[in-house]
């Protein structure tokens, strides 16, 4: 039978193929009979899976940088002791026996149990460990379930990833897979999920509610990202018709393809600036695909997730590096770490009951000196080989600006010492993100050499939303009056110094924006590779006089049905 489901198109365009469930989390198991004569080759497989990761912690430990946070050892001893504990290396192995069940499920019930008990604990303290059990476990689940859910079914054709949740590390991981879309059960329209699903050129929707309950793996589904639409086994015109429009966006998108190497200026022939946003050095195929003209921002953390331990500073000298090379003389902005809200990073950043608000960005950098050093140190180095130059994140008081310069002083005196040449003059921007920072620009702009509005925080902290909840994705609204006025106010103050304003959220990769942004002073842009091509033809075919006149009235006004009506007067 077929049906339609509905969530939030996330990043759009079509996609045909059959479902591939994966399952919830690491600790959604599966549960089946072992047959008695198989008992003793499943109890192996527990052990080899135990012991498996016992090499893995133990290489962790044994492959620290020398500039680790000490805490970060003393988590990972702590783990290798809940590890070793009977209750979890033993117990699990007399349930197999006993109840003739899978080594994933006789953990799962051991874990469950454990679970319950430190509940019970009243020692603040004690009761916290039991994230650490469960971290442990989820380990040695995938060891015993591999990364097999995270790839394509071999010879399957076609296949979208239907899952509960993604973190950005899984996305990362699909940067080497090749599914054709994304659905999720949950997850907000810019979450790093969303962005990352983005940037894979793919469509995904997410917020989908049942998606895994109603799709069964292998369904033939359509996506349809800019209606944010699941059909699900569609029936024959249906798919025929997909097909055809499947094929109109691709040829639409050769033809975008052909403005790659067209410089990117209004009618009037103002010239704007389009760089890339992105994760890996990877990415710069396609961003020399796209015709950006930069690196606008580096999302520097994606180093640090889907891999075990920290990056040496010689791995990150080595990818940043070769991005500043590849991209010929172009600037590249590296964006020091973002970790914390949803991008966690097991042993460093700590969820906390709020984590956007948590000690996320250039808050965790400030408070673990030795890991912020590292990745100065390393981007100063490979400043040498390009226009290298530095974007903090989350700022939201002079005093935590001044503690940063103070770091990168640090940093660069570290390099003398040690007799390696890093390049002393770099340029350091700043984040707008937080209110705070927008409303009381001034000192900012006087310290830092350029600003970039990150308007996905921005949009997230001044209206109270939570970029990863897709409960309250239909309140994410970057024409909100009081957003337009913020980023209004931002550029046009660095105006009036002399200041660089760039904008890198979401916003700046919107063909119903561009006109708006370029209207309100914005002249860099910064977005997916993916949206270049399309941005800059809306660029060349706007009159920046009408552009400016309609954006000082949609400035104007408060009434949301009224900016609808103007910017669709923009767009017409
Ligand atoms: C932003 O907040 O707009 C931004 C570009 O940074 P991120 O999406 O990585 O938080
Ligand atoms: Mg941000």
């Amino acid at each position: 039978m077929s049906f339609v489901i509905h969530g939030i198109g996330v990043s759009s365009g079509i996609a045909i193929g059959h479902a591939q469930l994966m399952a919830h989390a690491a600790f959604e198991v599966p549960h089946y009979d072992v047959s008695k004569s198989q008992i003793e080759a499943e109890v192996a497989r527990f052990d080899r899976a135990m012991d498996e990761t016992h090499t893995e912690l133990q290489s962790l430990i044994e492959n620290l940088p020398v500039n680790a946070p000490p805490e970060y050892a003393a988590f990972v001893q702590l783990h290798l002791m809940i590890l070793n504990d009977p209750t979890l290396a033993e117990e699990p192995r007399v349930r197999i026996r006993e109840q003739h069940c899978n080594a994933e499920w006789a953990l799962k019930q051991q874990m469950d149990m454990l679970v319950a008990e430190f509940e019970a604990i009243e020692d603040a303290y004690l009761r916290e460990r039991r994230a650490d059990v469960e971290q442990v476990v989820e380990r040695v689940l995938k060891g015993l379930m591999g990364r097999a859910g995270l790839q394509p079914r071999p010879g399957a054709g076609e296949t979208i990833l239907i899952a509960h949740d993604l973190a950005p590390s899984d996305v990362v991981h699909f940067k080497q897979q090749r599914f054709e879309a994304f659905l999720t059960d949950v997850g907000g329209v810019t979450s790093h999920t969303a962005i990352l699903a983005r940037s894979l050129n793919v469509p995904a929707v997410v917020s989908l509610r049942h998606a895994r309950e109603l799709i069964h793996d292998r369904d033939l589904l359509i996506v349809d990202g800019s209606l944010g639409a699941v059909i699900v086994n569609p029936d024959r015109e249906v798919l025929a018709e997909y097909r055809l429009r499947a094929s109109e966006l691709q040829i639409e998108r050769r033809k975008l393809a052909r403005l790659r190497t067209s410089p990117a200026k209004t009618f009037d022939g103002t010239p704007i600036e389009l760089h890339a946003n992105i994760e890996l050095p990877g990415d710069m195929e396609q961003v020399q695909a796209s015709g950006a003209t930069g690196i606008g921002l580096f999302r520097s953390e994606f180093l640090f997730l889907d891999r075990n331990g920290l990056p040496t500073e010689e791995e990150q000298f080595v990818a940043y590096r070769q991005v500043a090379e590849e991209i010929r003389g172009q600037p590249v902005i590296i964006r020091t770490l973002d970790l914390g809200a949803d991008k966690q990073l097991t042993g460093l950043t700590h969820e906390g009951d709020n984590p956007a608000l948590g000690l996320r960005a250039v808050r965790l950098c400030l408070a673990e000196p030795q890991l912020f050093r590292t990745q100065l140190r390393a981007i100063l180095r490979a400043a040498q080989f390009g226009d290298v130059r530095l974007l903090i994140p989350m700022l939201s008081g002079v005093g935590e600006m001044r503690q940063v310069f103070a770091a990168i002083e640090d940093a660069k005196a570290s390099l003398r010492r040690d007799g390696l040449p890093c390049r002393d003059d770099i340029p350091v921007g700043g984040m707008i993100e937080v209110p705070a920072t927008a409303i009381m620009l001034r000192p900012f702009l006087d310290a830092l050499d350029f600003v970039s509005v990150g308007t996905n925080d921005l949009i997230q902290y001044t209206l109270a939303i939570d970029r990863t909840d897709g409960a309250v994705s239909h309140l994410y609204d970057p024409t909100h009056p009081a957003i337009l006025q913020l980023v209004a106010s931002v550029i046009k103050a660095g105006a009036r110094v002399g200041k660089p304003v760039a904008l890198c959220g979401e916003m700046a990769g919107e063909v119903r924006l561009t006109r708006l942004l370029l209207g309100l002073g914005l002249r860099e842009f910064s977005m997916h590779p993916a949206n270049v091509p399309a941005v800059k033809q809306r660029v060349l075919q706007t009159d920046l006089r009408e552009a400016e006149t309609l954006a000082r009235r949609i400035l104007a006004s408060t009434d949301p049905d009224k900016v609808q009506t103007l910017l669709e007067r923009l767009n017409g």
